[in-house]
């Protein structure tokens, strides 16, 4: 959710000089959640099956069960300044790109045409001129009226721009296969799997349906058409078709979807849904006020607005908006009650019960919503440190805050490598998260001070089509991450 302010920020990197990794003063207690995050507090104590703790001189509790371990006198202790929002930062579990977390619950891997089978050789070298797709030989096929191997041909083009991570390219070829042989299951998956990467889940969810009708009994595509189906936000028909599925054939990973999916649409069944230009806004009549509702979307669409101008952008589909109780949210996303909104895909807030826009609520969805923004771009392989750099630079937040402390760290290499900071933050400390986000805000503020959000966009444009990002970084500026490293710190300590 929300980054790390500035002045708790500030407080915690000026504990943090001696460098990332040699954090090892004893002065606190540490606080180890089920749900992977771990919390540095001032003290913690069990009562009366309750988990009570301190962040500063203010006590919170937690539900014993949610606590995996505690750890005494094993982490510095939370700085005493700036209350509560440095540590409601670290509960973020939105930053793992590689996992569900920013992702729509993504499609599993569907076999293709076994590229080494004489059959497909043959028609893989017809297809291609060089290493190139040629839709002349392709229309040459095509107009032999051989419906087989014209269906083959396309499929076999189709998953050839998949792999290359052009899933609209590929989705076109999948079309014209199904054109040629409209009652093939294995091509309706492929081409729902294409629609489902360029986020056109409600198309994908058709498409799924019309397989399912040709295939009524098939657990892999009722398990596809679920996870379409909740995608595109129709919950209640994505459990519909994830219980067929266990009926037909028990498993445990649909079992879990459909354990995620029914939670929600009991919140869901008591909600209602209003739409906005980009949004679709999910909330409780009775706990939202119609003006809050409006505002809500107001601030929703200027953020819209203002990120997409900035990335020359839009997401190809609306953004689903959920609005919660604090109990709702803590348990259908198991994440701690103070969390602060989340991105798993959709945009969970916690917000019960109040009638006006909070302060701070404006960040926490511009924040959560460039997520959105730059999963649609760069796709699952997005490093964290540059979705959780771009979400923080559009709150809007600036590292100029840490310089003092961040410069030397880059400059001396202790800081955390990129490399590092490409995997999910949620391992880290508290303080070692803080750095994290801290280090992920003055790298992407420094490339687009000095090469411009354009290039910034075209690195994620790159990523997404499935380079490398330090290699995507390379072709972009010329630098390396140790490169990088140290020119930020040059930067930072220049005082510009
Ligand atoms: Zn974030």
């Amino acid at each position: 959710m929300a980054r790390p302010s500035a002045v708790v920020g500030t407080v915690l990197l000026a504990g943090l000089l001696g460098g990332f990794f040699s954090i090892s003063t004893s002065r606190a207690d540490t606080l180890y959640l089920k749900s992977g995050i771990s919390l540095s507090v001032t003290r913690v104590q069990e009562k009366d099956g309750q988990v009570e703790y301190w962040v500063a001189n203010t006590r919170y509790t937690i539900s014993k069960d949610r606590v995996l371990k505690i750890e005494k006198g094993d982490a510095p202790a939370t700085p005493t300044r700036g209350g509560f929002t440095g540590v409601q930062d670290l509960t973020r579990r939105d930053s793992a790109p590689s996992i569900s977390q920013h992702d729509k619950v993504s499609l599993p891997h569907l076999s293709g045409p076994k590229q080494n089978e004489a059959y497909w050789v043959e028609l893989r070298n017809r297809i291609l001129t060089g290493e190139t797709i040629d839709d002349q030989h392709l229309a040459e096929i095509e107009i032999q009226h051989d419906n087989r191997r014209t269906a083959d041909a396309f499929f076999l083009a189709g998953t050839m721009e998949m792999q290359r991570g052009h899933p609209g390219q590929a989705s076109g070829y999948f079309e014209h296969a199904i054109q040629a042989m409209p009652d093939r299951v294995d091509l309706l998956q492929w081409r729902a799997a294409a629609l489902a990467r360029s986020e056109r889940y409600a198309e994908a969810a058709l498409t799924l349906e019309r397989a399912n009708t040709l295939q009524p009994d098939s657990p892999e595509v009722l398990r596809l058409l679920g996870i379409a189906r909740y995608n595109a936000d129709r919950t209640a028909d994505a459990v519909a078709a994830w219980k067929r599925a266990q009926d037909l054939a028990p498993d445990p990973g649909t079992a879990s979807l459909l354990h995620k999916a029914e939670r929600e649409l009991q919140v869901e069944e008591k909600s209602r849904s209003k739409e906005s230009r980009h949004f679709t806004l999910h909330y409780q009549g009775e706990r939202t006020p119609p003006e809050l509702q409006q505002q809500i979307l107001a601030v929703l669409e200027t953020g819209y607005q203002d990120v997409s101008r900035q990335l020359s952008y839009e997401p190809p589909e609306n953004i689903i908006v959920i609005l919660y109780t604090q109990k709702e949210f803590t348990d259908i996303t198991d994440a701690p009650s103070w969390s602060g909104g989340l991105n798993d895909g959709k945009l969970r807030i916690p917000i019960g019960g109040v009638t006006s826009i909070p302060p701070g609520l404006e960040r926490v969805l511009r924040h959560e919503l460039t997520h959105s923004f730059v999963h649609s771009i760069a796709g699952p392989r997005c490093p964290v440190w540059l979705q959780e750099g771009l979400a923080q630079l559009m709150e809007p937040q600036s590292a100029s805050a840490y310089a003092q402390e961040l410069g030397p760290l880059f400059l001396e290499r202790k800081a955390a490598p990129f490399s590092l900071l490409e995997h999910p933050f949620s391992r880290f400390s508290a303080l070692q998260a803080q750095v994290a986000y801290a280090e992920s805000l003055a790298a992407v503020e420094y490339l687009r001070g000095r090469y411009g959000m354009g290039e910034i966009v075209r690195m994620l444009e790159s990523i997404g089509s499935g380079v490398e990002p330090e290699t995507a970084l390379r072709n972009s500026t010329g630098m390396d991450y140790s490169v990088l490293q140290e020119r930020i710190g040059q930067h930072l300590t220049s005082g510009q």
